[in-house]
């Protein structure tokens, strides 16, 4: 049984972060996405506002399950037995970042494989901080993250006017 991690802020989902939990799931026994509670970048959204928002979106797929992880993501994974990290390349600068992450991961356990998903065309251009942005001068996030998602980056961004 191959337990995979999907970790990352996710603050918030997008479509692009559920295309790609999507199809972690159908390689992965299981895949447990992990919330992590990033020092350097401040959130818009709490842990568990997070963590509701995947849930939410993951509901239909069975094998998959949502955490917060606050330490290092290796030390989590061993807590889990799981041995494949996944995480998505949008870029070259996605590349450049990643390939760093995998290799300090990689030095400090050596048992865990990083898996690198390509993001769909679709949702090459879509991040988390982006939308934020658009979020605040009233952009349409309709195609771009779930419903719930949209509502609560209008509710926070008009609560924190
Ligand atoms: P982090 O702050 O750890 O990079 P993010 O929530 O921004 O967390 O992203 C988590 C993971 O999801 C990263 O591997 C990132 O490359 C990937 N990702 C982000 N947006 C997309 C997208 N639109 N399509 C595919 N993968 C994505």
């Amino acid at each position: 049984m191959t337990i995979a991690v999907f970790p990352g802020s996710f603050d918030p989902l997008t479509n692009g972060h559920l295309d790609l939990i999507q199809r972690a799931s159908r390689m992965f026994d299981h895949l447990i996405v992990a919330v992590g509670q990033n020092t350097s970048k401040r959130g818009v959204f709490t842990a568990s506002e997070r963590v509701a928002f995947i849930e939410a979106g993951t509901q239909a797929l069975a094998n998959v399950s949502v955490q917060v992880e606050a330490g290092l993501t290796v030390d989590f994974m061993r807590s889990v037995n799981a041995t494949v990290l996944v995480r998505g390349l949008r870029n070259s600068t996605d590349f450049e970042f990643e390939q760093g992450i995998a290799g300090m991961n990689r030095s400090l356990d050596d048992q865990i494989d990083t898996v690198c998903l390509m993001a769909a065309p679709k949702y090459q251009f879509v991040s988390s901080s982006l939308l934020k942005e658009v979020a605040q001068f009233g952009g349409d996030l309709t195609q771009l993250v779930p419903p719930a998602v949209a509502q609560g980056l209008r509710d926070r961004l008009e609560r924190d006017k």
